[in-house]
């Protein structure tokens, strides 16, 4: 079956409401019609009610970075999802390389995190993704099934089909190193088989499968033209209009 084309912007701890404000105003601007992918960006928690109404109305969705697992309770620094939801956010981020290696959340903190929004019908986005050293040792599929495996434990085929994954190798994230076609292509098609294998063919057949890491104006259109990849999930490149922009309108 078909799947629609996602292009995710993570701002990650950058721009200012107004900033954020003015290059969501344009992003808005250009998608206008667009009916054949999905755009979604994800400013910090402080700019996301006002990045939510500048998107109104156009098809932009909005993400928050990450989300608690509880609705409420005594978890200072945390949002929780019915937090998010009020300041207009429909989907999030969840096990992002930066959340699992600079703020140690492992697997099961990430599996509670992804219950949690798909409980109060957040989309979540699951990253998984090796460091280059596993890489180097041969370990990128083990690595990505167990990062993909115990992320989505316990979710049923049903609210499977609402979760988008996105392979992002940590050693291409903001250093200007993308996969190769060929290498982020080879990862995909095996993250498609665990599905497979963790629930049905045809259920992970729908599932959208985002690349991430050094997506940028002049890489994009190769990368969408292999069979597995369903989309980016973009960083650095999503922080100004031209270049995001354009990844969006990948051909
Ligand atoms: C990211 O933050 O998810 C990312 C892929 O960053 P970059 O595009 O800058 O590599």
């Amino acid at each position: 079956m078909a799947r629609r084309p996602l292009i995710a912007g993570n701002w990650k701890m950058y721009l200012t409401t107004a900033k954020a404000v003015e290059l969501a105003e344009a992003v808005a601007a250009s998608c206008a019609g667009l009916s054949d992918r999905e755009v979604m960006i994800a400013p910090s928690f402080t700019a996301l009610t006002a990045v939510a109404e500048a998107v109104a109305g156009s098809p932009v969705r909005v993400a928050g970075q990450n989300v608690a697992w509880e609705k409420e309770g005594a978890y200072t620094g945390e949002i929780s999802p019915v937090m998010l939801q009020d300041a207009g956010a429909g989907m999030v981020i969840l096990g992002h390389s930066e959340r699992r290696h600079i703020f140690a959340e492992d697997n099961a903190m990430v599996n509670r995190r992804l219950l949690c929004a798909l409980q109060f019908e957040l989309t979540p986005i699951l990253c998984v993704g090796e460091t280059l050293a596993e890489r180097e040792q041969g370990n990128t599929f083990k690595v990505v099934e167990k990062q993909l495996s115990q992320g989505v434990q316990g979710v049923a085929g049903e609210q499977m089909k609402q979760v988008v994954i996105a392979y992002e190798p940590v050693w291409a994230i903001g250093t200007g190193k993308t996969a190769t076609k060929e290498q982020a292509q080879e990862v995909h098609g095996s993250i498609r088989n665990v599905l497979a294998g963790l629930y049905e063919k045809t259920l992970a057949d729908e599932i959208r499968i985002l690349y991430g890491g050094s997506v940028k104006p002049d890489n994009v259109d190769s990368l969408m033209a292999q069979p597995d990849i369903d989309g980016a999930l973009v960083g650095g490149a999503a922080l100004k209009f031209e270049s995001f922009d354009r990844i969006i309108h990948f051909s």
